[in-house]
């Protein structure tokens, strides 16, 4: 098979793998350039722009994830990348000027470090071999060796390892064949323990998929603090669980009692826990700060910093002239960009009309209703 024939498939089975923030905006994250399917624009973990070759190096994968077309036992169109054609196709596009950095996932090819060595390979080819010194996203495989751990993380400035569930118990409704402590929890922790280390540089993202295993909203912010918190990782992204024609239906796949959520819900969803994360990365909420219905679950109508404020009205109005930035921020309709207007603003005038920040229109009726002036 031709290398362009290969990436047509490897970068297609890539697409749920949203862990490097492929798309600029909500909306977006799924976005993929008009010149070949694997050319993706993103938002990186520190928060600058850039487009990525985004493909896999192997759809070809052993393990038995529920929710993955590509697990062993459906029968899809197979290949690998060699990690000289991966690495020779990167280069090529690089000086085309097309891709200026490279996201690269796998399935696991016979074994985890099996795959680990070959993506390894891959990689050390286009820094030593191309002397690549820009942005390279690696993914760990689930279960991978401390040893390949380290390397990846010597040769990229990303790497990543999805945690897909908030905890064992959902995990084991997805898979038999990977073990959620030892595959995913215990290298969490090491990639966190060697980022601490020797490795400061480095950004840790993880992901989780979402609507697999009936796991509720509460759960997966509680991890998703833990991760923040406890394991310093940088970013963590959502993935809503797509039904696809090769998996068996929803119910089926899960055995669950509760219907399926409606489609457009699960995008919704996935939504309101990217806005639950951007509040606790950004606007220093707390878990105590987040409310659920009775399954858990974020209101899907509202966003949750709209339902926070419902829910301490005591806290309004608040004072745009006086009150300080951590409580400006939890004003709906103001985000860090216009808190930082505020407290610039306020130290020269003072501040009598929001229009002088430069909010008109819906943002400055929706902070109206909050502030005094
Ligand atoms: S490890 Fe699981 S999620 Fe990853 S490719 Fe294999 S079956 Fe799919």
């Amino acid at each position: 098979m031709e290398v362009v024939d290969k990436l047509k498939i490897l970068s297609e089975d890539s697409q749920y793998d949203l862990a490097c923030a492929c798309g600029t905006g909500k909306d977006d994250r799924r976005k993929r350039g008009e010149d070949g399917k694997w050319i993706y624009p993103v938002t990186l973990p520190n928060g600058g722009y850039s487009v990525l070759l985004k493909t896999l190096l192997s759809n070809v994968c052993t393990s038995d994830c529920k929710y993955c077309p590509l697990r062993s036992e459906n029968s899809v169109r197979r290949c690998i990348l060699t990690p000289d054609e991966i690495s020779r196709t990167f280069m090529e596009y690089y000086k085309a000027r097309k891709v200026f950095g490279l996201f690269l996932s796998s399935g696991i090819i016979d074994t985890p470090d099996y795959t680990m060595d070959k993506l390894i390979a891959s990689v050390s080819l286009i820094r030593k071999k191309y002397s690549f010194k820009g942005y390279i996203h690696l993914k760990v495989i689930p279960g991978a060796s401390e040893a390949s751990m380290e390397e990846a993380m010597s040769l990229s400035n990303a790497v990543s390892l999805n945690i897909e569930t908030p905890g064992r118990s959902y995990f084991n409704k997805l898979s038999q064949r990977k073990d959620f402590d030892r595959d995913i929890v215990r290298s969490l922790k090491h990639l966190s323990g060697l980022a601490k280390e020797k490795y400061p540089k480095v950004k840790l993202t993880t992901q989780f998929i979402v609507g697999a295993s009936n796991e509720p909203d509460s759960e997966i912010l509680k991890y998703s603090f833990g991760l923040y918190e406890r394991l310093n990782f940088n970013r963590i992204y959502f993935s809503a669980y797509q039904e696809n024609p090769l998996q068996p239906s929803w119910s089926e796949t899960f055995a669950l009692d509760s219907p399926p959520p409606a489609s457009s819900n699960k995008l919704v969803r996935e939504h309101r826990l990217y806005q639950s994360d951007f509040l606790i990365r950004k606007y220093g909420f707390k878990q105590e700060d987040f409310s659920y219905d009775t399954n858990g679950n974020l209101n899907l109508e509202k966003d949750p910093k709209e339902i926070w404020a419902e829910l301490n009205p005591d806290t309004f109005p608040v004072n745009i002239n006086s009150a300080p930035r951590e409580l400006l921020l939890r004003v709906p309709g103001i985000g860090p960009e216009i808190a930082s207007r505020i407290t610039k603003y306020r130290q020269i005038h003072k501040i009598k009309e929001l229009v002088s920040l430069g909010v008109k229109g819906k943002s400055e009726f929706k902070i109206k209703k909050y502030v005094v002036l």
